[in-house]
């Protein structure tokens, strides 16, 4: 059955022309209230972006994603393999917070908050219009021989963009080993660290490719978020929406005609000149409907407000909008579904903040040694042997550190010159002790032991381990 005409565009992509050949998109330089706006929010999302990594909380990387080591950073705030549920839960919360937001307010997050079309619109196709020109140029230029002025234009463009690229993998390594590792890779001299210049060399190598020619397809195609939205929106999400009923009325969009009364007509607002579809970088046309391929990033409502003032018609033909405000006039409302997302997000945030208040800044962990029974010593003393790990997860050494035995008489001796030692920062100290009890304060052949670790003669915590004995002597 052939697709009517009104229907076609759900057939086929924007960047992809019917041969099955790259369609280059050519956007029109948006500008507007809204593009101010995003511009402002950029500016801060990027001076974020690039100093996290570089901002320190008491010792602690702001952000740091280490996944090599397993240790992640959130807000200067450590996780260590230890508080991998920690960082499941928050990770979690992420998922349910984007989904709330994309459940109320669409694709958001792509058009206002997402590095890649921050980086992608407000950086490096910025450059692009600096050194290329708007659309109209851009698209003759792509056109034209490859003379001098091409050269020049793209080989000056191919350098900015690889420089960028390199700063931008500079900076993911340091969110990626930390910050610190990273300079002293960089004064050290690159090739000290052939392994990490490498990695360096290929992260650059991918954000050139996505930013100067993948571009747009990342969301159109690659992204899994993207892919989301056709089962996290309805229509009472709010997206950005053509007035299909304000801009067709009752005998469809026409071209506009100085003196002629279009509502008399029964014609539309909408004065079908395209520049809603030239300004999108995605390449679609709004005027079709929500359409996966949409990141929000609000360039029509923009454009099409320029021309409705130009023609002296209200603005916002373009809009945020929920498909429910635009047929019957419903203002925006929470509906079940986003109160039930609220109500676990604030279950989990509970949760983690509980967690968070609950975890110790030391973790022990003493185990017997596998394989290995008591041993009845001399006076009625039974033995084992354990192995025991700590886990420092401050920045400061934590010194003169030693074990005592809580829930019975005993002693607990170190396989080691001293009965002390220390545990530096973010680091860990494992070894081997003796636990010795007297057999007559045992309870059967098995017993549970607390043991209390102390720093200074101060105890900072504690933990459990079996204790085998003689079944014979119960
Ligand atoms: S910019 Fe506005 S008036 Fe022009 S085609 Fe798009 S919706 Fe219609
Ligand atoms: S349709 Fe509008 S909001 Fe959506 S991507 Fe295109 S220009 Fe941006």
């Amino acid at each position: 059955m052939e697709t009517p005409e009104n229907e076609v565009f759900r057939d086929s992509i924007a960047t992809v022309t019917s041969e099955g050949k790259r369609a280059w998109i050519f956007p029109k330089k948006p500008s507007g209230k809204l593009y101010d706006y995003r511009k402002m929010v950029s500016y801060f999302l990027l001076a974020f972006l690039f100093l996290s990594p570089f901002i320190k909380i008491n010792g602690n990387q702001f952000l740091m994603f280490n996944i090599l080591e397993r240790r992640f950073n959130i807000f200067g705030f450590p996780f260590w393999p230890q508080d991998f549920h920690l960082f499941v839960i928050s990770m979690i919360i992420g998922v349910v917070f984007v989904t709330l937001f994309t459940v109320a307010f669409g694709r958001i997050f792509c058009g206002w908050i997402c590095p890649q079309t921050i980086f992608m619109e407000m950086v490096f196709r910025r450059i692009e219009y600096l050194i290329e020109g708007d659309r109209g140029k851009q698209m003759r230029l792509a056109k034209q021989p490859w003379n001098a002025e091409k050269i020049r234009k793209k080989g000056l463009k191919l350098i900015i963009f690889l420089v960028i690229s390199f700063l931008i993998a500079n900076v993911f390594l340091a969110y990626l080993i930390g910050s610190d590792k990273l300079i002293t890779y960089i004064t050290d001299g690159p090739f000290e660290h052939t392994s990490t210049l490498i990695s360096l060399l290929i992260f650059t190598a991918v954000f050139y490719f996505v930013f100067a020619w993948f571009r747009e397809q990342v969301c159109v195609i690659a992204c899994p978020y993207g892919r989301l939205q056709g089962v996290l929106l309805d229509t009472k999400s709010i997206v950005v929406a053509y007035d299909h009923k304000r801009g067709e009325a009752e005998n469809g969009r026409k071209k506009f005609r100085k003196s002629e009364n279009r509502q008399a007509l029964g014609f539309g607002d909408c004065i079908d000149c395209f520049q809603c579809v030239n300004v999108c970088p995605t390449g679609i046309d709004i005027r079709n409907g929500t359409q996966m391929e949409c990141v929000n990033c609000t360039a029509c409502i923009d454009e099409c407000d320029h021309i409705m003032e130009s023609i002296n018609l209200p603005k916002g033909l373009i809009r945020y909008a929920s498909e429910e405000n635009i047929e019957k006039k419903v203002p925006f409302k929470l509906t079940a579904r986003m109160k039930g997302y609220i109500a676990v997000l604030i279950i989990l945030i509970g949760l983690l903040t509980g967690m968070l208040f609950l975890r110790n800044e030391v973790e022990a962990t003493v185990l017997r040694l596998p394989g290995q029974l008591y041993e009845h010593k001399e006076n009625n003393v039974i033995s084992n042997v354990f192995t025991y790990k700590l886990v420092n997860k401050t920045t400061k050494n934590i010194e003169d550190v030693s074990f005592k035995l809580m829930s019975h008489d005993g002693t607990i001796n170190l396989v080691a010159t001293s009965n002390t030692f220390e545990v530096p920062s973010q680091g860990i100290a494992e070894g081997t002790l003796f636990v010795e009890i007297d057999n007559s304060a045992l309870s059967g052949d098995r017993n549970k032991i607390k043991i209390g670790v102390y720093a200074d003669d101060k105890l900072i915590e504690t933990t459990t381990a079996n204790f085998l004995g003689p079944r014979s002597y119960r």
